[in-house]
């Protein structure tokens, strides 16, 4: 349906047989974001992603994605999706070239199609130089790679990915943030989950926190890439210099944070920092500092948990 979520999660509850671990779980993904999923040890994440990946069956609720429900159709949803948990297995046997060709086919690629879409996909996670190799003859890193491989040779239109970074060098690191990136500009909608938010910072432009089994904080909140910049602004008025709030907020400016003569202030839409500068001065402010900040991932997961 035009204009309905990618990514639509409806009071998921999920029972192990000795415990609860989710308990109610609602929120949505529009298409073509990032979502940072993000939530202490044993919070929920991989329950979660298993059943938004249509494996394990919520014992309440509904899950569509890509608007398919994931218990009436796990098929179609195994083929729109594209799903890698955070232990997998691969089979040691087969040659890059084979284990990418066997994954876009089990995922419904027709035959035809399918000699591209592997060298595509090879080319993406950086493995052409190794069709050829056994996956049982890769380095753990390299293995990674080819696991990522596996989950979008099929060009899937939603994206899981349960701690994809672990194991990866700092230059694989970066690689992946940036295949994350040219994915999501693709038109790809991607949720990752990690704790280590800095690995999300560059690529996330929306953030879910998961803790106890519960949407925490204000559910979906902007985040890290998708998060507009803010300036931090010193400055005082020499005729009312404990009055910077109030006349920021008369100038049409939205105060975010304000100590003693330093103001937080969003940066305004469709304004650039020098005429806002100049309209500051104009208006009589005397500005000391005047400094583009960054609401960090950190500050978002921050303000979500300590509000
Ligand atoms: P981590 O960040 O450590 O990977 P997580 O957020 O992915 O954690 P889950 O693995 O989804 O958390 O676990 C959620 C809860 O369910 C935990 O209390 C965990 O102990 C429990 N749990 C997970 N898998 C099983 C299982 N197979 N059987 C029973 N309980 C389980």
């Amino acid at each position: 349906m035009i204009g309905s979520p990618m990514i639509e999660v409806a009071g998921v509850v999920y029972d192990y047989p000795a415990a609860r671990a989710l308990h109610g779980v609602s929120f949505s993904v529009e298409a073509g974001s990032v979502l940072a999923m993000v939530g202490p040890n044993g919070a929920g994440k991989t329950t979660l992603l298993r059943c938004m990946a249509a494996l394990d069956s919520p014992t309440e609720g509904k899950i569509r994605i890509a608007g398919l429900d994931t218990q009436d159709d796990p098929r179609g949803v195994h083929e729109a999706i594209g799903y890698l948990p955070d232990f997998f297995g691969l089979y040691d046997d087969l040659t890059v070239r084979r284990a990418l060709t066997y994954a876009a086919r089990s995922r419904g690629m027709d035959a035809a199609a399918t000699p591209a879409a592997v060298e595509e996909a090879a080319a993406r996670v950086q493995l052409s130089d190794r069709m050829e190799t056994r996956a049982g003859e890769l380095s753990r890193g390299l293995r990674q790679r080819l696991a990522i491989g596996q989950t979008i040779v099929h060009r899937p239109r939603v994206l899981l990915l349960d701690e994809p970074a672990a194991g990866l060098d700092p230059e694989a690191r970066r690689a992946l943030s940036e295949l994350i990136l040219r994915l999501a500009r693709e038109g790809m909608t991607i949720v990752v989950s990690s704790h280590i938010l800095a690995e999300l910072e560059d690529y996330s432009t929306r953030m879910l926190m998961i803790r106890d089994g519960k949407v925490a904080g204000g559910g979906v909140v902007a985040a890290g890439a998708g998060t507009r910049d803010g300036l931090r602004v010193e400055a005082s008025f020499a005729d009312a210099p404990a009055d910077l709030a109030a006349r920021l907020a008369a100038l049409g400016l939205t105060v975010e944070r304000l100590d003693g003569e330093v103001a937080v202030i969003l940066a305004p839409e469709g304004e650039d920092d020098s005429a806002l500068l100049a309209r500051l001065v104009g208006a009589g402010l005397k500005v000391r500092a005047f400094q583009p900040v960054r609401r960090t991932l950190e500050d978002a997961y921050l303000a979500e948990v300590a509000p």
